[in-house]
């Protein structure tokens, strides 16, 4: 249950220092120099933010996953990534948490420049709908946490899961499809399906994705 891992009381709590040494060598680093920018919900084995600590050195980003032992396993696969490569992979990190509860002790208002719900768990059932991390009340938590023009991603290979995550972005008033020149453009849809160990499966296995790829609105005053 929550009682088993520490939350934040505040983003101003997040431990910097703790996730990246490198960056923060010590607590007295000054806090608000750099924040974490982009956040993998449910980020499973760690697959995405691997590729991207790479593609964004200077980029501050983290998992958030749920189980314990994936959790365990993704740091230390970051630590051996770090060992391995000296001065790379010092921008990434991973945290237990329940995100459907704990997003707004991690980020302030504005925080994030992308979030990443990639191949989470469908639940079908009518009655499990709220428990789906799309949904119209987590979406006014995500808008709050993302900056305008900042980008959320979305895939699943469960088609049903595909139509509900697109149309609950659609229906929001704070989020925009990108064209699909601006999908084309972007490096990171690739890695949506490539880097992805769900993502991996899916296409090991033929199987079709259902993307959703939206903007937070800069709102006109
Ligand atoms: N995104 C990864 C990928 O594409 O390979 C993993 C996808 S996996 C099917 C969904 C992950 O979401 C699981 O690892 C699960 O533990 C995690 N998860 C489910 N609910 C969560 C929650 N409320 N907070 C954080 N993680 C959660």
């Amino acid at each position: 249950s929550d009682s088993h891992f520490p939350v934040p009381v505040s983003p101003h709590h997040v431990e910097y220092t703790i996730h990246y040494p490198h960056f923060f060598p010590s607590s007295d680093s000054p806090p608000d120099s750099k924040k974490i920018e982009f956040a993998d919900i449910g980020c499973g084995f760690g697959g995405l933010l691997i590729s991207l600590a790479t593609l964004f050195p200077e980029t501050l980003m983290i998992g958030m996953e749920l189980r314990d032992k994936v959790t365990e396993y993704v740091k230390e696969r970051i630590l051996a990534l770090r060992v391995a490569n000296p001065g790379q992979y010092q921008n990434v990190s991973v945290v237990r948490t329940n995100s459907m509860k704990y997003i707004p002790n991690y980020f302030e208002k504005s925080q994030l420049s992308k979030m990443f719900f990639l191949f989470p768990d469908p639940h079908f059932k009518e009655k499990n709908h709220r428990r789906r991390v799309i949904s119209p009340f987590l979406l006014d938590e995500y808008a709050y946490a993302i900056r305008a023009g900042g980008v959320i991603y979305t895939i699943t290979d469960v088609e049903e899961l595909g139509d509900w995550m697109k149309s609950c972005l659609e229906n929001h008033p704070m989020f925009v499809a990108l064209t699909e020149e601006e999908l084309e453009a972007d490096p990171v849809v690739k890695l949506l399906s490539s880097a992805t160990e769900e993502g991996q499966k899916v296409s090991r296995n033929g199987g079709q994705t259902f993307k959703a790829v939206f903007r937070r609105i800069i709102p006109s005053v």
